[in-house]
Order: C-alpha cells, then sequence, then structure tokens
C-alpha cells in the first residue's frame, strides 16, 4: 500500500483543489483528510458522513461536588489558576496534569479522558474518506492527524486498495510531521514567489531530515514566469522532480465554489497539466495494472470534456 501526502508551506497555495483533482483521476484509493484544523475535502468531494467517532486525547478533572470540602487546597497547588476550591472556572487554562486530583484530600476529583475532535468515515464521489475535526483549543492535531492515517491505512487494508492520497497540514509544524512519518511520497504544492520559494526550501529540509521522497508541483506557475523557472533550477539542482506545473486557472475558484473539483468543470482549462502530474505520480509509485490506470484515466477526461 502506498501513501501520497499533499502538503504545502502555507494555507491558500491550492493544495486541497490538487488533492481533489488527483482523487479524482487515481482509480482505487482511499481519501485522508489531515488538515485537521481546517478540514475542507468533505465540501468538494460532496462527503456523506457514515461513521462519526470521539476522539480523545490527555486527561479533564471531574469533580464530584458532594466529596468536595472546598478546602481550596486545588486552588493553591494549580500552577495554571484553573481551579477554585472544587469548581472548574478556566477549562481552558488546565493542562490536565492531574496535580489537583493527587492532592485532593477528599478524594473528589478524578482525572477522566477528555474529548477533543470527532473523526468520520465518509461516502464521496470518489471513494471513502476518513477525515476529522478537531475540538475548539484543542491542541492535540498532530495526535488526531496520527490517528487519521491509522484508519486510512485500516481502511485501504481491508478493502485492498493500492494507495491512500491524503490531504496534509499547511507548514511544517507537528500535524504535518504527524502527517508525513513514513509516507511513500510527499507532493509539494508550491507558489512561484519569494515567499513559495521560502516555503519550498523550509518542506525540502523536512522532507530530508525524515528521508521522506519529495516530488513538487509548481501550481499557478503562470502568474510568475521567472520565478517558476528559478525554482525548477533550484529543485534540479537538489535533484527534486517537479512532476507538474499548473498555469494559474480562475477554474479552481469556481470549481471550489461550486463544491466540484477543476477537473469536473464543464470547459476546465487545467486538464492536460494535472493528467501529467498524475502520471508521473503513478508512474513514480509504481502503481498496480498502471496501463487500466491511463485507460480510466482517460475514459474520464472524456466524461468530463
Ligand atoms: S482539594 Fe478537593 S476537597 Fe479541596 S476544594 Fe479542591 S476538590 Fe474540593
Ligand atoms: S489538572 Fe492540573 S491544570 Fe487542571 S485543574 Fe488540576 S491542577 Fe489545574
Amino acid at each position: 500500500m502506498k501513501e501520497l501526502v499533499i502538503v504545502s508551506g502555507k494555507g491558500g497555495t491550492g493544495k486541497t483543489s490538487i488533492s481533489a483533482a488527483l482523487a479524482c483521476l487515481a482509480p482505487q484509493k482511499v481519501l485522508a483528510d489531515c488538515d485537521v484544523d481546517a478540514a475542507n475535502f468533505h465540501l468538494v468531494s460532496g462527503a456523506t458522513i457514515r461513521e462519526t467517532h470521539t476522539f480523545t486525547a490527555g486527561f479533564e478533572p471531574h469533580i464530584d461536588e458532594a466529596a468536595c470540602s472546598h478546602c481550596g487546597k486545588c486552588t493553591s497547588l494549580c500552577r495554571f489558576g484553573a481551579i477554585n476550591s472544587g469548581i472548574i472556572t478556566a477549562p481552558l487554562n488546565c493542562e490536565g496534569c492531574g496535580v489537583c486530583a493527587f492532592n485532593c484530600p477528599e478524594h473528589a476529583i478524578a482525572m477522566k479522558e477528555k474529548q477533543a475532535g470527532h473523526w468520520f468515515i465518509s461516502h464521496t464521489r470518489f471513494g471513502s474518506l476518513i477525515h476529522a475535526e478537531l475540538g475548539l483549543s484543542v491542541e492535540n492535531s498532530g495526535k488526531l492527524v496520527s490517528k487519521v492515517r491509522q484508519e486510512a491505512k485500516k481502511m485501504a487494508a481491508t478493502e485492498h486498495l493500492p494507495l491512500i492520497i491524503t490531504d496534509g497540514p499547511p507548514g511544517i509544524g507537528c500535524p504535518a510531521i504527524a502527517a508525513l512519518s513514513g509516507a511513500t511520497l510527499a507532493l509539494a504544492v508550491v507558489e512561484p514567489s519569494v515567499s513559495g520559494m521560502h516555503d519550498l526550501g523550509r518542506l525540502a529540509d523536512l522532507a530530508d531530515h525524515f528521508r521522506l521522497p519529495l516530488a513538487i508541483c509548481i501550481n499557478k506557475s503562470t502568474l510568475h514566469q521567472e520565478n517558476t523557472n528559478q525554482m525548477i533550477t533550484w529543485c534540479l539542482s537538489k535533484g527534486l522532480p517537479v512532476f507538474g506545473q499548473i498555469p494559474y486557472s480562475d477554474t479552481f475558484r469556481t470549481a471550489a465554489q461550486s463544491g466540484q473539483t477543476v477537473l469536473e468543470m464543464p470547459h476546465s482549462d487545467v486538464k492536460k497539466e494535472l493528467t501529467i502530474l498524475w502520471q508521473n505520480i503513478a508512474s513514480h509509485l509504481r502503481l498496480p495494472s498502471q496501463t487500466s490506470t491511463l485507460d480510466l484515466l482517460l475514459q474520464k477526461l472524456n466524461i468530463f470534456r
């Protein structure tokens, strides 16, 4: 089973639109949305939720009011000012350390697992999608990303599907590391701008650190051809393959507004470039039945014309 993770240095580069287009082209796959802080893959893929699961991470105190003698010990011991004589007054400040529970003379506090969000199995136009929603002010997105990946792998194994396509989180922080570690291939979606060049450098360093194969897709490549050329030269000097150059197209915006992928739009002007991108990925991953994959691809493109 192969795992393709699509990442970007920041939000707004077109990462999800390109992930959705690849989901449209790949014939046999499970989809995963690891951008758990701002999940939106379900919006472009017409997701219908089939299963909802609770995600727990860390612990929080639960107080037995009847047992509490209001001695105030927990107030004085809590370094985060979260509790006041047996009443949680600032829940967002609580770090779940358990000091209050451990020292309560009346044993009135129990530490229980904290609900930190939900993860879902959905049906979409392109197959099954595993996605998630992190609770407000919860900082365990790396753990939730790992959970989404784990469930996507389980589903791919159960359904004998050779590929997982993951819309990864933006940036190079904990969620991105959780999404990338151990993947088969990372595809960095970057824009031809100065900040895009900087983002590409950081993603390349991250991939290098984890010894992860990295390929590049330059999105909106026609916006600044000189920067695009510079990026390509830089990638070549680092031995990083440029799998795709997608020209700027308004169709991405209209597709997103209508809840579709850019390939499903009647007059999409980027079909050819996205097809080349997918062919490069499929060939790199040595996906099974390469010939039938391309046949299906051509059939799809004929349908969309
Ligand atoms: S330490 Fe225990 S008994 Fe004392 S106020 Fe806190 S919860 Fe109540
Ligand atoms: S678990 Fe720790 S942070 Fe939370 S209220 Fe108790 S002492 Fe304070």
